[in-house]
């Protein structure tokens, strides 16, 4: 890699896909806006680092959006994929043996997962699961909670996270009015709400689609007993109940954070480090829920690169590194950021709170740490731009949203979270 000087590649770059893309992105929380900034062009990744189109080098702390658990470009996960695209090509348009071989892996790390379908996006598969629980019950209603995001299909955007809290969009244009109807938004760690919206639509209600840890609002942890709770009443009421762990699966514990917080849901929504940073989604659970999934049941659902060969290589690479103890040093990583965090914040003056789920994090500017979106988006976005420009300027890249987590790699040795914490403590003071 040469490094360049000048800055006008990446400005050109910009302007280049400023005409070709609304925003000139294709996703929408990459154009920066949050943080009033110009969007990064990213060309390289390796290890804990990413690089511009001008070769500026950052300690990355986006991870690709949670896909980079070990870091970008791990040398197993390259070899890994160029060992799939050399001995079987792309897909194949029927079953590979290494969508068994991840598929396996899933399963036993997750045991309420006994049947899975994989997809190409989280997108994908939450959109499926919601209509599996529809199926399954005959009910129309589907309960989400605010500020929770689980990708961008019709029914799911209602007050959802991520870049829809980003750019503070109150509803998405485009969605039948009646779609946004059969989605019921509650405030999350709320027990009462959610009862009250069982005992009034009673027997009507298809499923619950949760993140278990919020993380599309920044990180919201669940209160003690509230994801019990929403299990005792979706099951009270026959309602079909969904953990959407694209996030948190693989991250908060190998088992996800069904096992961190000892739920067995009905059906699992994964995606991301299960790719390796391929595209992949996937949704799984009870065996007799997934029988009413095509073929064998009347529930539709399909992929042309579904169980891509390159993204199962990449995923099951991924996976096997992904042992208890490297749980234990991402924990500690984290733990560590967090504290060095507390400490800069401390030592200037700044009134802020950090909430964290394993190797996931993220600072609000207020004082109190946030239990539901509502709290989480009273955070200040002045203060968080300002925050994100000096830690850019530091050389350090921190998500371009108030409203997203921090994800910690196993690329993140201690150097490099030192790196960070004084990077900091600078921008802090600043
Ligand atoms: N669910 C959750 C919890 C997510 O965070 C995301 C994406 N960040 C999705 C679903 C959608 O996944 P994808 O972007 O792969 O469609």
């Amino acid at each position: 890699m040469t490094t360049r000087t000048s800055t006008r590649r990446q400005e050109d770059l910009r302007h280049r896909a400023h005409v070709l893309f609304p925003g000139g992105v294709n996703s929408p929380v990459r154009a920066f806006r949050a943080v009033g900034r110009a969007p990064l062009i990213l060309e390289r990744g390796k290890g804990p680092y990413v690089w511009d189109a001008d070769g500026r080098r950052y300690l990355d702390f986006v991870g690709s959006w949670g896909p980079a658990i070990l870091g970008h470009a791990d040398d197993a996960v390259i070899e890994a994929v160029v060992e799939a695209a050399t001995s079987s090509g792309f897909a194949l348009g029927a079953t590979h043996p290494l969508e068994i071989e991840l598929a396996e892996r899933i399963t036993a790390a997750m045991p309420s997962i006994e049947r899975l379908r994989l997809t190409s996006s989280g997108t994908e598969a939450a959109m499926s699961a919601v209509r599996l629980a529809r199926a399954a019950t005959g009910r129309d209603l589907i309960v989400k909670f605010a500020g929770a995001y689980h990708g961008h299909s019709d029914g799911l955007l209602v007050e959802a996270g991520s870049g829809v809290a980003t750019l503070a969009i109150p509803g998405t244009a485009g969605v039948p009015a009646a779609t946004a109807a059969s989605t019921i938004v509650l405030p999350f760690n709320d027990p009462e709400a959610l009862s009250l919206a069982f005992t009034e639509h009673a027997g009507r209600i298809a499923g619950v689609i949760v993140e278990p840890v919020l993380a599309n609002v920044g990180i919201v942890l669940p209160v003690p007993g509230f994801l019990d709770h929403v299990r005792l009443v979706t099951q009270s009421d026959g309602a079909i109940l969904i953990f959407d762990e694209v996030i948190t699966g693989f991250r908060v514990a190998p088992g996800g954070a069904q096992a961190r917080f000892g739920i067995r849901p009905d059906l699992t929504v994964l995606g991301k480090i299960i790719g390796g940073g391929m595209p992949i989604g996937a949704f799984g659970g009870r065996a007799d829920l997934m029988e009413l999934v095509a073929p064998v049941g009347p529930m539709y659902q399909a992929g042309t690169l579904s169980g891509h060969p390159l993204a199962m290589a990449a995923g099951i690479a991924t996976l096997d590194r992904l042992t208890p103890e490297r749980y234990e040093e991402l924990d500690g990583a984290a733990g560590r950021l967090e504290d060095g965090l507390h400490d800069g914040a401390r030592a200037a003056g700044r009134s802020v709170a950090i909430n964290r789920a394993a190797s996931l994090l993220t600072v609000f500017f207020r004082p109190e740490a946030p239990t539901n979106a509502a709290q989480a988006m009273d955070s200040s976005r002045e203060e968080h731009a300002r925050f994100f420009g000096a830690m850019l300027d530091r050389g350090v890249l921190l998500p371009p949203s108030p409203f997203e987590a921090w994800f910690v790699s196993l690329a993140h040795g201690a150097p490099e979270i030192d790196e960070a914490i004084a990077a900091a403590a600078a921008a802090f003071a600043a």
